[in-house]
């Protein structure tokens, strides 16, 4: 279902309520922020509602405050690098649905922004209380959802707000729904999905739902070693779930039912221990020595993913397919973003590390898309409703 937009209302002088994801990284020593990237995607529906001349209110949560003021979490920061990127004085908020709120939302002007403080400084937001949805609507007379990040959480600021204003997309989450829903539901063909991450209980959702869509499904990461083992290879001290090994059998025998290429890894890059530290070896996936662990994807394998994603149409990717956190271990991961960069395909990335791997990279404009979003990307690929977007109006 198309949900309404910013662009299918009037805005002009009308105090419009917008749940951004200001979820940033905060230097713990300095309050800087170190990755503004989520402000930055904010800024067109901001921009959008100055333009039109409404005045407008901001708010976001920030890390897990546990429903009660604390300075650490304050959107301080946040207030001020907006105020730098808009090139105008955004007005923080002492409180959120307080005295200081309230005064400032009802003396906000045309072209004026008010930041709210954290939603998550009352425990009421995440439990979705209908009064503390109410307070937040009565300072507005409509809201905008452009926090994606968010989406899959039913909370006051994310969901309930929605039962008392007009409630309409802005740019970022239609942006999101664009690509990942065109992914889902009118892929160019082939389509190829890339799955890695550390657990096949977290990507489970994902893997069941893709199989229906994809030509080919290539799974590495922490994941592959439970369907090795399903298969009857010695996995040495690799991570695996071994409440998983049925799951690991159907998800084979499923692909191979459904037509999909299922991929494995034909090599890894292996170590003694789960460190930077430890002796090395590259191995064939199936013949991992005991007391070796696989940390990465080896040579091999990436050539066959490479030659796997060279003449695909669609590509998703999320998770990554090593422990991407060890330098040494950050191959394969590179290596998948790099060949995505190079071809010619809607690529469509997931969020979290293997974002976070693109942006170091500095590959990021090589790709379609980049989803805001690690959980609610998931969600969304498990062909899940998104209760903040499902309370928006319809078109
Ligand atoms: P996820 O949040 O499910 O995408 O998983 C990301 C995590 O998977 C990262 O922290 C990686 O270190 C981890 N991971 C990837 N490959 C492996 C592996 N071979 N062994 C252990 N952990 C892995």
């Amino acid at each position: 279902m198309n949900k309404k937009t910013l662009k299918d209302i009037d805005v002009n002088g009308k105090k419009v309520l917008v749940r951004c994801d200001f979820n940033v990284p905060i230097d713990a020593e300095t309050g800087n922020i170190t990755d503004n990237r989520r402000i930055r995607a904010a800024l067109p529906t901001i921009q959008y509602l100055l333009d039109n001349k409404a005045k407008v209110i901001l708010c976001s949560h920030l890390g897990r405050p546990k429903g009660e003021f604390n300075l650490k979490y304050s959107l301080k920061p946040v207030a001020e690098e907006l105020s730098r990127l808009l090139g105008l004085q955004v007005k923080l908020a002492e409180d959120v649905i307080g005295n200081s709120a309230k005064e400032l939302t009802s003396n906000i002007k045309e072209g004026e922004v008010v930041l709210l403080e954290n939603v998550r400084f009352h425990s009421e937001e995440e439990k979705n209380y209908s009064e503390f949805s109410k307070a937040l609507a009565n300072m507005a007379e409509i809201y905008v959802n452009d926090a994606f990040g968010t989406a899959h959480r039913a909370h006051s600021s994310t969901t309930g707000v929605a039962s008392y204003l007009p409630a309409v997309s802005g740019f970022l989450i239609e942006k999101e729904l664009e690509f990942l829903g065109g992914a889902l539901e009118n892929p160019a063909h082939p389509f190829v999905a890339i799955l890695g991450g550390a657990k096949v209980s977290d990507k489970i959702g994902v893997i069941e739902n893709l199989l229906d869509k994809v030509d080919t499904l290539i799974i590495g990461g922490g994941m592959a070693y439970t369907f090795y083992k399903a298969q009857g290879h010695n996995i040495g001290t690799s991570i695996c779930e071994d409440d998983k090994l049925d799951l690991a059998k159907e998800i084979l025998s499923k692909a191979e039912l459904k037509g999909v290429k299922l991929l494995l890894p034909l090599d890894n890059h292996v170590s003694s221990e789960y460190s930077n530290n430890g002796e090395e070896r590259i191995v064939p996936s199936t013949e991992i020595p005991d007391g070796f662990m696989g940390l990465d994807i080896g040579p091999k394998t990436i050539e066959c993913f490479e030659d796997a994603v060279k003449d695909a149409k669609t590509v998703v990717w999320n998770g990554p397919l090593g422990v991407c956190e060890f330098d040494k271990f950050s191959t394969g991961t590179k290596a998948v973003a790099t060949m995505l960069s190079k071809i010619d395909a809607v690529t469509i990335i997931g969020g979290g590390d293997s974002a976070a791997a693109i942006e170091k990279l500095g590959l990021a404009d090589k790709m379609t898309h980049i989803s805001t979003g690690g959980g609610a990307s998931l969600e969304f690929l498990e062909g899940k409703v998104l209760p903040g977007i499902d309370a928006l109006q319809n078109k």
